[in-house]
C-alpha cells in the first residue's frame, strides 16, 4: 500500500484553512488554532486517510458549531498504524529506560507549557467546564507522564525476579504493540493514562480517541513530534466504533487497553478470546456514596456535588447512588437542594461555570430517557436549579431523585449524566449490602468522622477505589480499576505497569 506523505510533518498540511478561536473568559485571553481538517498521525506524520474512510465533523456541544473535520479511520489506516508501531518497536523497546524517560519528561513538560491551549481545546471539543479542564484534566495528564517517566529506568526494581538457580531474570520486556481505545469524558487524561505507562515500559501504541472528542489526542500527537519522539512509537487513528473494532481485530496488536462502556467492553473481550492478545478493561460503574449520621454534613454535601455533578456526571466512577443514614436524610436532602440551586450551568468557557454542556446530542437523549424512566417508575424528581440555559447546545439541569427503590432503573443502570439517585439506610451492615448490590464495582465514597468505621466499611466494599471523606480524587501513583462488570486490570501506580510488561 502506498501512502501520500506530506512534505512537512504538521497538522497544517491537511488544513484547508486555520480558524483562530479567541477565548476571553479566562483571566487572560488565549488563542487556539484549529485546522479545518485533520488526518491520522501515523509513523510520525499527519497523513490523509486511506481506504475511503472520509471525514466527519467534531462539534462543540455547547454551541453545536462544527470545529473541524477529522478522519474516519478505515481498516487500511489501522493497518498502516499497526505496521508503523511494529516497525518502531525494536528500537524503542531496546532503548535504555533512562532514555525513554527523557521523552516522557519532555512530553509532560510540553503538556504543561501548552496547558492553556489544551484546556481550551478540551472544553471546546467536549463541553466540560474550563475550570475542570484547566485544574484537573490537563495537570493530571502531565502528572501521568511525569510519574511514568520516573518508572522507565526502574522497571527491574518494580518487577524484581530470580530464576530458580538464583541468577537474575533478563530485563523487563514490553508486551509489544498496544491498541488503546478511549472514551470522551476525559479525552486527554485517558490518552495519558494509556500512553504514559505503555511508553515507559517500551511498548509502541495505536491510540483511538472517541469520535466526539478527538482534538486533544491529535494535539498530543503534535507534542510527540515536537519532543522528537521516534516515528511510529505513538500513532493516533481517529474514527468511530468501527475504527476501534479494526484495532481490536488486527492480528498485529499484542495488547488491547480499553476504557469505555461495559457493553462494548464485553464485545471486545469476546473478540480477544482465543487470541494471544492481552486485555485490560476499564468499564462502567454505578458507584455508591455513603453518608453516615456522624459525618460532617456540610462537607459531605460538597462531596455529593463533586461526586455526581463533576464533568456533568460523565464520570465512570461518579457517586451516582447516594445512601444517607435515615436520621440525617432530611437534613442532607435540604442542604443538597440549597447547594444545587447555586450551581452555575452554562458556557463551559466561562471560568465560573460549574456544570457545562452534555458531550453529545446522543448522550443528552440517553440521560433524558433515564430521567423519564425514573419519573415513570414513581421516584420524585428534584430539579432545583432553575437558571436559564443557553438556546443552542446540549444542556441538562443537574437533578436528583428521592423515593428511589433499589429495583428502579435509575438506581441500577449507569446514566452517565448529572442525575443522582438518593436512598437511605439504617445500619452500617445495610449500607454495605445495598452499596454492593450492583453488577459494577468501580468506586465508592464513605463519609463519617469515626476512623474505625472508615476502615471497617472500606474493607467490605467491593470497589476498586474507596474514597474516605472525599470523592473523585486522582493521583497517578494510585491504581484505578474495577471489580465485577467494571472491568479488570489497573491503571496508575505500580499495579498499572503490570499490564504493559511481560513478567
Ligand atoms: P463506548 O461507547 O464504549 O466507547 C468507548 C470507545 O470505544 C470509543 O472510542 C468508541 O468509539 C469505541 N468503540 C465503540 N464501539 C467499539 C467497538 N465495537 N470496538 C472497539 N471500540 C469501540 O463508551 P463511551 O460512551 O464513549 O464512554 C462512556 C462509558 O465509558 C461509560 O460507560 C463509562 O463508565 C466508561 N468509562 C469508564 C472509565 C474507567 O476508567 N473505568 C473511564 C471513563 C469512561 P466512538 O467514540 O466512536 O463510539
Ligand atoms: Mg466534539
Amino acid at each position: 500500500m502506498t501512502r501520500q506523505a506530506p512534505a512537512a510533518p504538521s497538522r497544517l498540511d491537511f488544513a484547508t484553512e486555520l480558524t483562530r478561536w479567541e477565548y476571553a473568559a479566562a483571566p487572560e485571553t488565549a488563542q487556539v488554532e484549529i485546522a479545518a481538517r485533520y488526518g491520522h498521525f501515523i509513523g510520525g506524520e499527519f497523513v490523509a486517510p486511506a481506504g475511503g474512510g472520509g471525514h466527519f465533523a467534531s462539534i462543540n456541544p455547547a454551541t453545536e458549531q462544527p470545529l473541524c473535520e477529522v478522519a474516519q479511520g478505515s481498516d487500511a489506516d489501522v493497518d498502516a498504524a499497526v505496521r508503523a508501531a511494529r516497525d518502531a518497536l525494536p528500537a524503542w523497546a531496546g532503548l535504555p529506560g533512562k532514555e525513554r524517560a527523557k521523552y516522557l519528561y519532555r512530553i509532560a513538560r510540553r503538556i504543561q507549557e501548552r496547558a492553556r491551549e489544551l484546556a481550551v481545546l478540551e472544553t471546546m471539543d467536549g463541553g466540560k467546564p474550563i475550570r475542570e479542564s484547566r485544574d484537573v484534566d490537563i495537570p493530571l495528564a502531565a502528572a501521568h507522564f511525569f510519574y511514568h517517566a520516573g518508572w522507565a529506568d526502574k522497571l527491574e526494581f518494580a518487577f524484581p525476579g530470580r530464576r530458580t538457580d538464583g541468577t537474575p531474570v533478563p530485563p523487563v520486556q514490553p508486551v509489544g504493540v498496544c491498541g488503546q481505545i478511549i472514551p470522551w469524558n476525559f479525552p486527554l487524561l485517558m490518552a495519558a493514562w494509556k500512553l504514559a505507562p505503555a511508553l515507559a515500559c517500551g511498548n509502541t501504541c495505536v491510540l483511538k480517541p472517541a469520535e466526539t472528542t478527538p482534538l486533544t489526542a491529535l494535539r498530543l500527537a503534535e507534542i510527540c513530534l515536537e519532543v522528537g519522539l521516534p516515528r511510529g512509537v505513538v500513532n493516533v487513528v481517529t474514527g468511530d466504533g468501527r475504527t476501534g473494532a479494526a484495532i481490536v481485530n488486527h492480528p498485529g496488536i499484542d495488547k488491547i487497553a480499553f476504557t469505555g462502556s461495559t457493553e462494548v467492553g464485553k464485545k471486545i473481550a469476546a473478540a480477544a478470546a482465543g487470541t494471544d492478545k492481552r486485555l485490560t478493561l476499564e468499564l462502567g460503574g454505578k458507584s455508591p456514596n455513603i453518608i453516615f449520621e456522624d459525618a460532617s454534613i456540610d462537607q459531605a454535601v460538597e462531596g455529593i456535588i463533586e461526586g455526581i455533578y463533576f464533568n456533568q456526571g460523565h464520570v465512570c466512577c461518579a457517586g451516582s447512588r447516594l445512601f444517607v443514614q435515615e436520621s440525617v436524610l432530611e437534613e442532607v436532602v435540604e442542604k443538597l437542594r440549597i447547594r444545587m440551586a447555586s450551581l452555575r450551568v452554562g458556557d463551559p468557557l466561562d471560568k465560573n461555570t460549574d456544570v457545562g454542556a452534555i458531550n453529545s446530542k446522543q448522550q443528552l437523549a440517553t440521560i433524558r430517557r433515564y430521567v423519564e424512566a425514573g419519573v415513570a417508575e414513581g421516584a420524585r424528581l428534584h430539579e432545583v436549579n432553575g437558571r436559564p440555559l443557553p438556546d443552542r447546545g446540549y444542556w441538562c439541569r443537574p437533578s436528583f431523585f428521592t423515593g428511589v427503590q433499589p429495583s428502579h432503573v435509575v438506581a441500577r443502570e449507569e446514566i452517565f449524566g448529572p442525575v443522582l439517585a438518593v436512598m437511605s439506610f439504617r445500619t452500617p451492615e445495610e449500607a454495605i449490602t445495598r452499596a454492593n448490590n450492583t453488577p459494577y464495582g468501580l468506586a465508592a465514597g464513605v463519609w463519617t468522622d469515626k476512623g474505625s468505621k472508615i476502615f471497617e466499611i472500606a474493607r467490605h466494599l467491593k470497589a476498586g477505589v474507596v474514597w474516605l471523606n472525599t470523592y473523585n480524587k486522582f493521583d497517578p501513583a494510585s491504581p484505578f480499576g474495577g471489580f465485577k462488570e467494571s472491568g479488570f486490570g489497573r491503571e496508575g501506580g505500580l499495579q498499572g505497569l503490570r499490564g504493559y510488561v511481560r513478567i
